[in-house]
């Protein structure tokens, strides 16, 4: 096979030693544990460092292509103006369009979307689809706005990064507290801008808009298919397989309805209101339907009550922790009991309690694999959006299963070749393509 490196002295920095051996530095990452900057940054040092990745591409990797700071001033229903800040982020479009989602939150900062969105980069490329990664998020308190505002808000926000967005370029999605109501006004002022309508702009729309069907599930879907793919890997049965659950909304409690319709047994699920264990197996469509009637699990009562801490320490053989980032941390790694985590949520485990759960042999299906069927389906959306033509419900279903497998079996693969860890392994497969097609384009000058 050809070599795909470009003549060295065209890329590599010439200062390549000094730059890997601080790439190297854990102890740097450890001190903060729960920055998501490190959190990206210190496993992307570390498959970098492995794979040997040049200098230069490295650099490239580490510096977002564009950052994008607009101030959105918005007429409050006070009848007072409020202006808000609002970013957007492009890490990497070297494979595709720009995708990852638009948050509204007051904890939005530059430095946590530019990790986000990097951290899109690599999730598209594990999974092999031609997007690149971004993120974006407007700095505001949703829950305190009313729908007008938060309308008023999300167009003007649209118009701010207006230049970045198109489906060729930037494709945004609903992440933290946006939803399919918001892709839709953003699609809508899109449009208007452009004088005709252009669904492909953003994904997880409404299914009378162009949105997917099968998008709602296909996370929780892409969580079961490669907790099943472990247990097969790890030669234990599925049938009878005990799971526990951290997080009981989209992806987990569809993960968890989906792992049970496949033979496992669910015994402990939870939420920001606590959670439920049941040795005997939890009914998930019952528990769904509770949430569904009451908001959230408090109160439901088919178990015993355990706190979210103790759920994730308990001997099951596969731990989903579909809520929060941050939750398996040096802390507590030592007492996760687990066989398998399979990582719904994003970044639930930090760098440093990577190391104690090699040490303890459980194997980590990480986030950007395990939880990337959410953006696989939002890229069957924009394919059908430019195709003009509208799969089924099915056909969506067999074709994430396909890509799903295909990623978990490619990076297993991986590490086994090199003996590392699956997180590792993933990020060596995604930052492996994003510079196999940097050596093939060189770089603009
Ligand atoms: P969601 O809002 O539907 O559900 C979140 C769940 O977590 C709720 O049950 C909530 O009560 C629970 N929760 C909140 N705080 C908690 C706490 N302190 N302890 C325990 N539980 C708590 O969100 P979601 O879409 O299911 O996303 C969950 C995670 O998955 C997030 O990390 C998200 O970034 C990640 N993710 C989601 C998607 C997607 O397509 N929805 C895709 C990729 C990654």
């Amino acid at each position: 096979m050809a070599d795909l490196r470009l003549p060295t002295d065209s890329i590599v920095h010439p200062d390549k030693d000094r730059f890997l051996a601080r790439s190297g530095d854990v102890d740097r990452h450890q001190a903060n544990e729960e920055n998501p900057f490190e959190a990206m940054m210190s496993r992307f040092d570390r498959a970098a460092l492995l794979l040997d990745l040049e200098p230069g591409i490295y650099k490239v990797l580490r510096s977002p292509e564009k950052e994008i700071t607009v101030s959105i001033p918005v007429m409050m229903d006070s009848g007072e103006v409020e202006v808000f800040t609002g970013i957007r982020v492009l890490h990497n479009t070297s494979r595709g369009p720009a995708k990852g989602g638009i948050r509204f939150d007051m904890n939005v900062s530059l430095d946590e979307v530019k990790a986000l969105a990097a951290w899109m980069t690599w999730k598209c490329a594990v999974v092999n689809i031609p997007f690149g990664g971004a993120k974006g998020g407007v700095i505001c308190d949703p829950l305190k706005m009313s729908v007008g505002e938060l309308e008023r808000v999300t167009r003007r926000y649209t118009a701010g990064i207006m230049a970045t967005l198109g489906p060729d370029s930037d494709v945004p999605a609903p992440d933290v507290n946006t939803n399919e109501r918001v892709m839709a006004w953003l699609m809508d002022t899109y449009s208007m801008h452009k004088g005709h309508t252009v669904n492909a702009v953003t994904t997880g729309k409404p299914v009378e808009m162009g949105g997917s069907l099968g998008r709602r599930e296909a996370t929780g879907r892409g969580v079961m298919l490669t907790a099943v793919q472990a247990l097969d890997h790890l030669k234990m049965p599925v049938q009878g397989a005990t799971v526990a659950v951290q997080g009981f909304g989209n992806v987990g409690s569809i993960g968890a309805q989906l792992l049970a319709e496949a033979g496992c047994r669910v015994i402990a699920i939870s939420d920001r209101t606590g959670g439920w264990h049941n040795p005997k197996g939890i009914e998930v469509v019952d528990a769904m339907a509770y949430v569904r009637a009451n908001k959230t699990l408090e109160g439901y009562g088919k178990g015993d009550p355990i706190s979210n801490e103790a759920l994730l320490e308990l001997p099951v053989d596969v731990l989903v922790p579909a809520a929060l980032e941050n939750v398996i941390t040096t802390r507590n790694a030592r007492d996760v009991q687990a066989k398998v985590i399979c990582e719904g949520a994003n970044g639930p485990t930090t760098a440093a309690a990577d190391a104690i759960l090699d040490e303890k042999g459980i194997f980590v299906v990480p986030d950007i694999l395990a939880n990337a069927g959410g953006v696989t389906v939002s890229y069957f959306e924009w394919v059908q959006n430019r195709g003009g033509y509208y799969w089924t419900e099915q056909t969506v279903n067999e074709r994430l299963r396909e890509i799903m497998v295909n990623s978990f079996r490619d990076v297993l693969k991986l590490s086994q070749q090199h003996r590392v860890n699956m997180r590792t392994a993933a990020y060596m497969v995604a930052i492996s393509r994003v510079s196999t097609v940097h050596r093939l384009r060189g770089i603009y000058a």
